[in-house]
């Protein structure tokens, strides 16, 4: 026992120093594991950011040429990319491309009044009040041009509410033809006067006056040198491709450049957008000096983080900007984190991010921190890993203890259980090949006691030694007395065996025990008769019992003979069959020799015979109890035995009865 305790305290100690070093491993392994994937998946978005930025490299300059917009592969976690040649910008330089498309809309000539109007303006600041002499300026002639283009403006509205769409168009160009005039409005204003003049054509249904004006807008906003209200413009273009796409009569290669212009521009106007509010952070960016091996530096500001891709990912003179959308690229990456952390569960660490929240994994509570890595990953994430409680590596030894020792005792039980059934299989093949064997020899040796008689007599009778007619009598009566011993030794064996056999040779029935033992009273009550016995009988009906007839049948048989054979005359026996709370129960009483009690056991051995007088006088097998109890057995049954030598014996089979 000692020496048992002693081995498990140094095992429990083995186990806490292998678990510790385990832990040690996984530890290093689960770093590894995170920084090869974190590494692997950013491998992954910068190879797409720059199949996407060559992508935009090779596209023709010229916005209604560009490529098949779905071409264009977003890239997850990246929000809008910038290209530089040779430090200038090329994507998306909008007002750097030139326009192809180069039809004007100024096919109606300006009035009189307006050509005055224009005139004047080039003149002086201010409108000419001949220009608008009638309708409002009559009692305002010191308006500014300000004033005056909105009060135009009004005049529009008024001629567009009331239908007039030609006078609406008519007022609409003077508006939009003098760029110095469009200069009072602010360009939201600018945005609504193109917006209405648009829609006044689409009323009109002049779909094609509508496609070129919306294009023209379009190189007008392309040639300005500041875009100022990217909102308003963006509103205008979306309104216009929208309603052009719908128009019914659209050619499809038309509707097709339009589609991309559309998603380009779109694009385009997007990622300018970036570029105006981000102006400094990408001019840092760009002119950087310690941009990394690989080619890729990180830089953000506020809650804006940028990448900058050069050399030697892309060729000598090209730049790549990309501004990095943080949640897409945070989950894109945490995915694959997750992954990894699943299969180290038991590991505790924690990445936060850079404010400093827990995005994976969890911070223990008392746990030290044994290792904090700042991992490479925008924006500054940082991996933290933490010592194992010792509690837990306690825990985990002694869980892994009990499940070495909980097996062991199971083999061990196994084992034992194992060789026990084998144990208990030899024993009872030994016993019964010995009972075989033992079968056998009695067997033969029964069998050849009344041929050995017979033989002698007949060979006596044979040679002619036997003259006289008695004694020829009396030895063929012996040699007949011996063949029916024989006769009925072989009947007993096969009757026997049978039984041996057990139950699948049986054929199983509900019948009635008074019957058969009826049966069997009939066909010996003579024989005890003759010997001077009397008999008394009580056969109640329906003793119903599941069981094979001829089985049934030999038990009755046997006791009953028993008792005629071993009672002398004058001598009593009763035979009773009766119900008896759920059992079926069959008695026979003799008033015969009896068993001394030593002898009670042995009788029902096979070929057992009690080895008195009475006994060797009677004829018999030693079979005949072995035969009532191999079926008593077989039918659940059990026997009884009250005797008493000298005064008789009683033999009660008691059955399970059935209804
Ligand atoms: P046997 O063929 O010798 O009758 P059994 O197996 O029927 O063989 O009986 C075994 C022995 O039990 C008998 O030899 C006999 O000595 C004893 N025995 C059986 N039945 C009785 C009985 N009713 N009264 C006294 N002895 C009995």
């Amino acid at each position: 026992m000692a020496i048992l305790s002693y081995l498990s305290f140094r095992n429990i100690q083995n186990e806490n120093y292998l678990i510790q070093k385990n832990f040690d491993e996984n530890r290093a392994s689960l770093q590894k594991e995170l920084e090869e994937a974190l590494e692997k998946e950013q491998g992954k978005i910068f190879q797409e950011t720059k199949a996407a930025s060559l992508f935009l490299y090779e596209q023709p300059k010229s916005l209604l040429e560009f490529g098949n917009a779905a071409n264009f592969k977003d890239v997850n976690g990246i929000e809008a990319i910038f290209l530089y040649n040779n430090g200038s910008l090329v994507y998306p330089d909008i007002s750097s491309k030139l326009f192809s498309y180069t039809e004007h809309f100024s096919s109606t000539k300006p009035t009189l009044a307006e050509a005055t109007l224009y005139q004047s303006e080039q003149d002086n600041d201010r409108l000419p009040e001949a220009m608008f002499s009638r309708e409002m300026l009559a009692h305002s002639p010191l308006l500014s041009p300000k004033e005056q283009a909105l009060n135009v403006l009004g005049l529009v509205r008024i001629a567009y509410k009331s239908k007039d769409y030609n006078e609406s168009l008519r007022l609409l160009k003077i508006l939009e033809s003098k760029p110095k005039l469009q200069g009072y409005l602010h360009s939201d204003l600018t945005r609504s006067i193109n917006l209405l003049h648009f829609d006044i054509l689409v009323k009109m249904k002049k779909h094609q006056e509508a496609e070129d004006y919306c294009l023209s807008v379009l190189n007008q906003f392309l040639q300005e040198q500041t875009i100022e209200d990217i909102p308003s413009t963006r509103f205008f273009f979306e309104t216009a491709f929208t309603q052009i796409l719908s128009f019914e009569n659209l050619k499809q290669d038309k509707r097709e450049a339009f589609w991309n212009l559309r998603s380009n521009f779109n694009r385009q106007l997007g990622y300018t957008e970036i570029l105006m509010h981000n102006q400094e952070l990408f001019q840092n960016t760009l002119h950087s000096d310690n941009s990394s091996k690989a080619g890729i530096l990180f830089k953000s500001e506020g809650n804006v983080t940028l990448f900058r891709m050069s050399y030697p990912l892309l060729s000598g003179n090209q730049i790549v900007i990309a501004k990095i959308d943080e949640d897409a690229y945070s989950n894109r990456i945490l995915d694959k984190l997750k992954n990894i952390a699943q299969r180290w569960n038991n590991v505790p660490f924690s990445i936060s991010d850079a404010k400093d929240s827990l995005i994976l994994g969890s911070i223990p509570d008392s746990a030290n921190v044994i290792s904090q890595v700042a991992f490479n990953a925008i924006p500054s994430w940082q991996l933290s890993l933490y010592e194992k409680d010792v509690g837990e590596i306690r825990k985990e030894s002694r869980h892994r203890m009990f499940l070495m020792y909980s097996l062991l005792f199971f083999s061990l039980v196994t084992v034992l259980f194992g060789s026990f059934f084998m144990l208990r299989f030899f024993i009872q093949e030994h016993k019964l090949l010995a009972m075989k064997a033992n079968f056998l020899s009695s067997v033969s040796h029964e069998l050849k006691t009344p041929l050995t008689s017979i033989k002698m007599f007949a060979e006596m009778m044979a040679r002619g030694r036997v003259m006289k007619v008695e004694k020829v009598q009396e030895y063929s009566g012996l040699i007949n007395k011996e063949a029916s011993r024989l006769e009925n030794l072989i009947g007993a064996i096969l009757n026997y065996t049978r039984m041996e056999h057990g139950t699948g040779a049986f054929k199983w029935e509900k019948l009635d025990f008074s019957v058969c033992a009826k049966k069997v009273f009939e066909a010996v009550e003579d024989i005890g008769v003759e010997k001077g016995l009397s008999f008394k009988t009580h056969f109640d009906p329906n003793v119903y019992v599941m069981g094979d007839y001829t089985a049934l049948y030999s038990l009755a048989q046997n006791l009953i003979e028993n008792a005629i054979k071993y009672t002398n005359a004058p001598g009593d026996i009763e035979i009773k069959v009766y119900n008896e709370d759920d059992r079926a129960v069959f008695s026979v009483i003799d008033t015969g020799v009896g068993i001394p009690s030593s002898e009670q056991k042995n009788i029902f051995n096979d070929f057992y015979r009690v080895g008195d007088e009475m006994t060797r006088s009677t004829k018999g097998s030693g079979l005949g109890l072995a035969i009532v109890k191999r079926v008593a057995e077989t039918h659940k049954a059990t026997i009884s035995l009250v005797s008493k030598p000298g005064k008789g014996s009683n033999f009660t089979v008691r059955f399970r009865k059935v209804d």
